[in-house]
């Protein structure tokens, strides 16, 4: 369960081995831009910690850890003019269901075009 693969493409731009457009970064958690960006703005926020999925990280990660990965995402969203604006979306896939590319938790922070229906 939730066995975490270390060469995944975000533990290796945690490590420095690969680059990214760093948007913050804090104790616990790095933002960046999404590579494909599917929106104006497209930021994934990610965890420190090794942790697979939200699951994973709500059950395993420390208190400080979700504080920040959490205060994190509404300042992107804050900063980054959505929230004051139109609105934005989170997207947080997991597993084979929800075609998870990257084995490593992620936020996706999609904004600044309509979005549409999602589900229904
Ligand atoms: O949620 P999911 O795992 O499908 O999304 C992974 C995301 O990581 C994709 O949006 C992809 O564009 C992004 N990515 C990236 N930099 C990489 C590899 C993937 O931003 N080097």
């Amino acid at each position: 369960m939730h066995s975490y693969d270390d060469q995944n493409i975000f533990a290796k731009i945690l490590r420095g081995e690969i680059p990214n457009k760093t948007v913050t970064e804090t104790e616990h958690t790095l933002a960046f831009e999404d590579i494909a960006p599917q929106a104006p703005t497209h930021v994934l926020v990610i965890p420190k910690g090794a942790y697979v999925t939200y699951d994973h990280f709500a059950a395993e990660a420390s208190d400080a850890e979700i504080a920040d990965f959490t205060r994190t995402v509404g300042r992107i969203c804050n900063e980054a003019g959505l929230a004051a604006g139109n609105g934005y979306r989170l997207i947080s896939n997991a597993g084979e269901d929800a075609v998870q590319e990257v084995p490593h938790f992620h936020v996706h922070i999609v904004g600044g075009r309509p979005l549409g229906r999602i589900l229904g």
